[in-house]
């Protein structure tokens, strides 16, 4: 759907996957105005579909957008237009355990730009896919590599909304990475080049002992849903949760670390490498980031109950 700089969306419609026009001077591919979510939903045991809180989804594009200069379709038709690909695409959605339907909705500056300054024109639009799991270990642990050469954000940048134009940047980082046979990039702030910010699309945590801590945003890391969704969680579990400052010096003293994400839900982490020294971590049947794992991926499935009303069944 499309509106004008000022002006509302207009009333979406449903239409076959395939290319998009676009002007060659549209904003979103000359000076990166563009947003992006990414949600899931999960086919249940007796059929019906599952989408877990698309209100947030809603709610942090309405943040983005304004951060980025651009207008955003309201919550309800954010999520209307989430519900109604979801149900378009009702057969290409996993039975049950085999995985899910990958939910991308984008708001991009369609309209013409030569000069540096908001699109005149932008354009809502949702795709989505069939997914397994995100990293190819699958449920395995991750082995994530500290990163110092290269930062995801800065102070005062975008890197606390979901702007495709964080993504890029951070391809070197990642691609290096791999090629050495890491799972993915622990990235550090960039003024003090220590503290803990997250990895390239899901956000992290370490435990120790009873204590579950996780970075605070200060606006250079995403709030994530699921990082919220996991504090939630591990609060009414029983831990202590703390949001802080984390030194990348503590890694070397934590029981256990995972990540999260709409993706790869929550993943626990093997070992993290930085500067050549490798540290180790508990993971396996008996660690907290598998109870949560269990908890969260049971809500988000339909196979516990959802007490907190997170969940939106779609037929
Ligand atoms: N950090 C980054 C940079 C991401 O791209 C994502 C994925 N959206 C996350 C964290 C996790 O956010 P969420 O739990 O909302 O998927």
């Amino acid at each position: 759907v499309k509106c004008s700089k000022d002006g509302k969306f207009e009333k979406g419609q449903l239409s076959r996957y395939g290319n998009i026009e676009l002007s060659p001077s549209a904003g979103v591919l000359n000076y990166g105005q563009g947003l992006f979510e990414g949600t899931k939903a999960y086919r249940k045991q007796d059929g019906g579909l599952l989408l877990f809180r698309p209100d947030q989804n809603a709610i942090r594009m309405k943040i983005g957008a304004d951060r980025m200069c651009m207008p955003s379709p309201s919550i309800d038709q954010f999520v209307d237009a989430v519900k109604q690909t979801a149900v378009a695409n009702k057969r290409w959605v996993p039975p049950p355990g085999k995985g899910s339907l990958y939910i991308r909705p984008l708001l991009m500056g369609s309209g013409p730009v030569l000069g540096l300054a908001p699109a005149p024109e932008y354009t809502f639009l949702v795709y989505a896919s069939p997914v397994g799991n995100y990293f190819k270990e699958g449920l395995a642990p991750l082995n994530l590599h500290v990163e110092d050469e290269y930062h995801r954000a800065s102070r005062g940048g975008a890197g606390g909304v979901k702007t495709i134009s964080n993504y890029a940047p951070v391809l070197k980082a990642i691609t290096r990475a791999k090629n050495r046979g890491f799972s993915d990039v622990l990235y550090l702030d960039s003024v003090n080049k220590k503290y803990l910010e997250e990895v390239s699309s899901c956000n992290i945590f370490i435990v120790k002992g009873n204590v579950i801590s996780t970075p605070a945003t200060m606006g250079t890391i995403l709030p994530g849903i699921t990082r919220k969704s996991i504090i939630e969680i591990a609060q009414d579990l029983g831990y202590e949760v703390e949001e802080r400052v984390i030194s990348v010096d503590e890694l070397a003293n934590v029981d256990e670390v995972f990540c999260t994400g709409s993706a790869v839900v929550v993943a626990s982490v093997g070992s993290i490498t930085y500067q050549d020294k490798r540290i180790e971590y508990r993971t396996g049947a008996h660690s907290v980031s598998r109870k949560l794992h269990s908890t969260l991926i049971g809500i988000q499935m339909g196979l516990i109950e959802d007490k907190k009303g997170w969940t939106v069944e779609i037929h």
